[in-house]
């Protein structure tokens, strides 16, 4: 080698098709160090540099980071570990084992909305359908402006965003893959002149089975479990699984200990330095108020948005089997500048019916069609802000859909119906009450009924915001850093600290600030190293 200084533009990464099938290679370390809940009975004690809560987006990546930066590192998992070989691929069972009381988390208000979360190792990333968006240039301008986050710009998130995409695969989902319901939307969408395409999505060798959300059946999808934490291991992290922190012990302004319960009725003591909350935007504030923590501005638990989803569908003359290949795996992005997003969505069968409407006869016919039924998705960027507290011990969200998200469920509904026409649908059913099903590409049945958020039949898989951060410790849980404001060593690293709805699915935004956090920990640089995509998300 020649002496002096070389300097190598970062070798360019693949996104196309052989991106998607080949990737990196699937890493499986020597040592799975997991440690079950169960076998933990009477009191342990422990000793590491950084209990990281939680193994989802925002914690999975931080352990990682800090393990292989040369920190001991506990990883406390509320959920178990399971083999992606177990997963039978069926909503009924997976749902039981995989969700937060399986799957049936809802919010009080107008109108309920159902808003499920992973519970295992791998968090809400095991079952997300592997959708993956940088954070828009526009909403960190809005967090530079409004909660005084000056360092993250897309120049400054660039490394962190580069390094999580590597690690999890991130690449475009190939046409071949992408499902009857996305090439027909995608068609329908280019006569009416829409932009769109197919999504970015983290997943290695996916074969298009249709039930990202239940379980990868094949470990094709590159969620936190199977990238990350066994890198964690690697780096000699242990993950304790089946363990519920109840708090975190602070002295003097500094963090002394995390406190669990075991599965087994046991207690689990992990001495630290530094604490980091992942448990979710849901459940963090929980664990930091049990904890004396987080709450002086009054923030903590508030300011949640939700990112509420909603689904069409239409029913064709054709076969389109809509349960084969991705899921999600088209989107329009033509009236994001509205609020409006849209992303494809289907499922197996079984799914189908639950989340078919209408009932007795209209719901016997309508899945009789399921075959020639093909849906999609609109998201809409809410303006409305709910709140999470304990109460009886459980978890209460309170969120009211906002009237003018109700409109933009109302317009991109009929925007949808438009594409769907366009595409050939005989007919299209939209989750709007008193909209009679639309035929005959007549839209005026729904662009001229009064819709109410109580019409509104929707779902939600993006809560963020209830531990926002900010420099101004009166409107904000945590720093700039990250670091819950007044404590030493207590962090928060997922969903509760993006300050606000970012209109496009969160899981990078949350790896990349995890990733982020780690580097700050170690006092190191931003990865300057990490290959370009030829594609970005
Ligand atoms: C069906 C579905 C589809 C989705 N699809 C997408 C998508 O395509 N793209 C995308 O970007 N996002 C998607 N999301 C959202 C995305 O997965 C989440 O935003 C992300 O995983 C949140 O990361 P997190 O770290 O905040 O929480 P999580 O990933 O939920 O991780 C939190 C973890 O903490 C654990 N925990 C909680 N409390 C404790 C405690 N006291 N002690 C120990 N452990 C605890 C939980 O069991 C959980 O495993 C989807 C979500 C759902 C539900
Ligand atoms: S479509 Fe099937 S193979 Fe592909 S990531 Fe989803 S569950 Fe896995």
């Amino acid at each position: 080698m020649s002496a002096g200084t070389a300097t190598h533009a970062p070798p360019s990464r693949d996104t196309g098709d052989a991106a998607y099938t080949d990737g990196t290679g699937t890493f499986h370390p020597l040592e799975r160090r997991l440690v079950a809940g169960h076998t933990l009975a009477g009191e342990t004690v422990i000793s590491v540099d950084a209990c990281v809560i939680g193994s989802g987006a925002g914690g999975a990546p931080v352990a990682k980071e800090l393990a292989e930066g040369g920190m001991s590192v506990a990883i406390l998992e509320a959920g178990d570990w399971h083999e992606s070989s177990t997963f039978t691929a069926r909503p009924r069972d997976m749902m039981a084992r995989l969700y937060r009381d399986a799957g049936q988390l809802v919010t009080v208000g107008v109108p309920p909305i159902p808003l499920p979360l992973g519970r295992a190792v791998g968090g809400t990333t095991l079952i997300n359908s592997g959708t993956c968006f940088r954070t828009p240039p526009a909403i960190l301008a809005r967090w530079r402006d409004e909660f005084g986050l000056h360092e993250l710009t897309p120049q400054a998130m660039d490394p962190f965003f580069r390094r999580v995409e590597r690690e999890v695969n991130v690449s475009r989902v190939p046409a071949h893959l992408a499902g009857s319901s996305a090439r027909l939307v995608l068609e329908g969408a280019a006569k009416l002149g829409l932009s769109g395409g197919h999504l970015f999505r983290n997943a290695k060798g996916c074969v298009g089975s249709g039930v990202c959300a239940f379980g990868c059946p094949t470990g094709a999808k590159q969620h936190t479990g199977v990238t990350y934490i066994p890198r964690a291991w690697a780096a000699g992290a242990t993950t304790y699984t089946g363990v519920r922190a109840q708090r975190i012990v602070h002295h003097g302004g500094r963090v002394t200990d995390v406190v669990a319960r075991s599965a087994a009725g046991g207690t689990l003591r992990v001495r630290c330095t530094h604490a980091i909350v992942a448990c979710g935007t849901l459940l963090t504030p929980h664990l930091l108020s049990a904890s004396g923590a987080g709450g002086a501005s009054g923030q903590l638990g508030r300011n949640l948005s939700i990112h509420p989803a909603s689904a069409a569908r239409a029913v064709f003359d054709e076969d389109l089997d809509p349960w084969t290949g991705v899921p999600q795996s088209a989107y329009i992005d033509a009236l994001q500048d509205e609020g409006i997003m849209f992303e494809g969505i289907s499922g197996p069968p079984d799914q189908a019916a639950i989340s078919t409407p209408r009932s007795g006869a209209g719901h016997r016919e309508l899945m009789l069609a399921a075959r020639r039924t093909a849906s999609f998705g609109v998201m809409v960027h809410d303006t409305g802000r709910g709140t999470v507290r304990r109460h009886l011990g459980q978890t209460v969200i309170r969120y009211d859909l906002h009237r003018d998200d109700a409109a933009r469920f109302q317009r991109g509904m009929a925007v949808l119906a438009d594409v769907f026409f366009a595409a050939g649908a005989r007919e299209v059913i939209v989750p709007l009450a008193g909209v009679p099903t639309l035929t005959g590409g007549d839209t005026a049945p729904l662009t001229g009924a009064h819709i109410r958020p109580r019409h509104v039949s929707a779902m939600a898989f993006h809560p963020l915001g209830t531990a926002r951060a900010g420099t101004d410790p009166a409107q904000s849980v945590v720093d700039a850093d990250l670091r819950v404001h007044g404590i030493d060593g207590l962090y928060v690293s997922d969903g509760s600290v993006v300050p606000s709805s970012l209109g496009v699915n969160p899981q990078i935004t949350i790896m990349a600030l995890a990733t982020r956090l780690a580097y700050h920990l170690l006092g190191q640089a931003p990865p300057e190293h990490e290959p370009v995509p030829t594609a970005i998300a």
